[in-house]
């Protein structure tokens, strides 16, 4: 196994830098050349980042008897030279083991390498803190075996590590239960003739004195299981309309193709014509004309069938990789918060209510105790996107079935409020294609939701997630902006 003495680390191609270069070559040589235009981590990253830590921790306490080779990102040799040490020292079970390729300038580091029953070969285990097989996680192996073998490792199989969404919860955590590793070692094999071309593609771009030609397209979107939202994308797309043709089409391989037969990738060059009736129709012609788009008659006849009183309702949900709760898998929705107004007639005042469990435990039960004591009766509950509370709904009948009935009957009484404007019953274009509250609210109000302290669900989310795993947070915040 090759011992450099000095390795290059600009110019390399690490496993991360593969899967970018996977999504676009511009975006790698961005990353190694052009650092200072990628925005600051987002405290949603950083969480994410975070919650990969505790889930290669647990990880390794699965295996008995690992150690850990030295972890540093900008000293490869000094990672390398620590694997082989610990391989000198016959461990089998190295966490964070490091490989090179001299020749090549690629490394890759392993989250356990494991030695193989017969002694004379290593097994490639990668922990991934998701559910189920993404084709990145593929990729992200391939690149590593073929790193590890060219560097003289024998690899005879290769196993993802996952978390298995099936377990519940009971009493300490069991991480045979919690985790499920897989066998991938087919498929691994079947990429390597991919990774040797890429690899020697993406090493060209690399090394390029600029950045290469790559057109903004449908690869700078998160590609989901593939890749995220590119970094780059606020530079690259600074000259884009903020609603733009990328905008109106769902498919983002549609925009392009369109974008690449009219030219442009305004909204005002679309032909209408082009569009048939609907959706696409409506948005395209009420931003070209600059007007609302109102049915009056079928908003009157989706208003008609309401029931009073009233239950406005909304629910505030935190999720975590390892389940903190009994009876409470990986990643489900925990409920902790809701808001309700209730309006009694048509025109009549909203009473406000709201729950908001405030102790280090699970908020389960709680929360629907006081669901059920508040939204109890006659009346329809008016969600927006309801099939989110449905769902919550339904697990929390599963799993505390005392209280199923009262809490499948509310479900029952739910109408779905965002409906009438995915609809476009009724439709602004300062909407922008978009039916979210976080559009539908400017377009038709004086209320936005920024520059509250709060501003979004996946914000509350990891603020409550913190305060229930005991970290420090402001609790004012919490508790009175919610
Ligand atoms: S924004 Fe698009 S074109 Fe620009 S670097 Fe990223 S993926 Fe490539």
């Amino acid at each position: 196994m090759s011992n450099p003495q000095n390795f290059p680390i600009k110019n390399s191609l690490s496993k991360s830098d593969y899967l970018k270069a996977i999504q676009c070559k511009k975006s790698l040589w961005f990353s190694k050349n052009r650092a200072d235009l990628k925005p600051p981590l987002d405290d949603k990253t950083k969480a994410k980042f975070e919650t990969g830590e505790e889930i290669t921790e647990l990880a390794r306490n699965y295996f008995s008897g690992g150690v850990k080779a030295a972890e540093s990102f900008f000293d490869v040799q000094k990672a390398v030279n620590s694997t082989n040490d610990l391989i000198a020292q016959n461990h089998s079970v190295i966490f964070e083991a490091t490989a090179i390729i001299e020749a090549d300038n690629c490394h890759a580091r392993i989250d356990i390498l494991r030695k193989s029953q017969n002694l004379e070969s290593w097994e490639l285990i990668e922990v991934k803190g998701s559910t189920s097989i993404k084709e990145s996680h593929l990729e992200d192996l391939s690149f590593q075996y073929h790193v590890f073998t060219k560097a003289g490792f024998k690899i005879d199989r290769c196993f993802l590590m996952l978390l298995d969404g099936k377990y519940k919860r009971d009493g300490e955590l069991d991480l045979n239960k919690l985790f499920k590793i897989g066998d991938v070692t087919e498929a691994v094999l079947e990429k390597q003739s991919e990774v040797e071309a890429n690899k020697l593609d993406f090493l060209k771009a690399l090394t390029r004195q600029f950045e290469p030609e790559v057109k903004i397209g449908a690869h700078c979107f998160e590609k989901d299981g593939h890749y995220p939202q590119c970094d780059f994308k606020d530079h690259c797309w600074q000259e884009i309309p903020k609603y733009s043709v990328f905008d109106v089409c769902h498919r983002k391989k549609t925009a392009e193709k369109i974008v690449d037969q009219i030219e442009s990738y305004r909204v005002e060059d679309l032909n209408i014509a082009d569009f048939p009736k609907g959706i696409k129709e409506i948005d395209v012609r009420s931003y070209q004309q600059n007007k609302n788009h109102i049915d009056q008659t079928k908003i009157r006849e989706w208003l008609d069938k309401l029931k009073y009183p009233l239950f406005f309702l909304d629910y505030e949900t935190f999720q975590s990789a390892i389940p903190l709760f009994n009876n409470s898998s990986s990643y489900q929705q925990i409920p902790f918060q809701f808001s309700l107004h209730v309006q009694e007639s048509v025109g009549g005042e909203l009473k406000h209510f709201e729950f908001l469990h405030q102790e280090r435990s699970d908020p389960r039960e709680e929360f629907i105790k006081e669901l059920i004591r508040l939204c109890t009766g006659e009346g329809n509950v008016i969600c927006y996107y309801k099939s989110f509370e449905e769902t919550r709904n339904k697990e929390l009948a599963a799993d505390f079935p005392n209280y199923a009935n009262a809490i499948n009957s509310i479900s029952e009484r739910m109408v779905d409020l965002w409906k009438p404007f995915n609809d476009r019953l009724i439709y602004s274009p300062k909407q922008q294609g978009s039916a979210s509250i976080k559009n539908v609210l400017p377009a038709f109000t004086n209320l936005n939701y920024q520059g509250m302290e709060i501003a979004n669900g996946s914000e509350a989310m990891g603020i409550y997630l913190d305060f229930i795993k005991g970290r420090k947070v402001d609790e004012a915040k919490m508790i009175f902006e919610l």
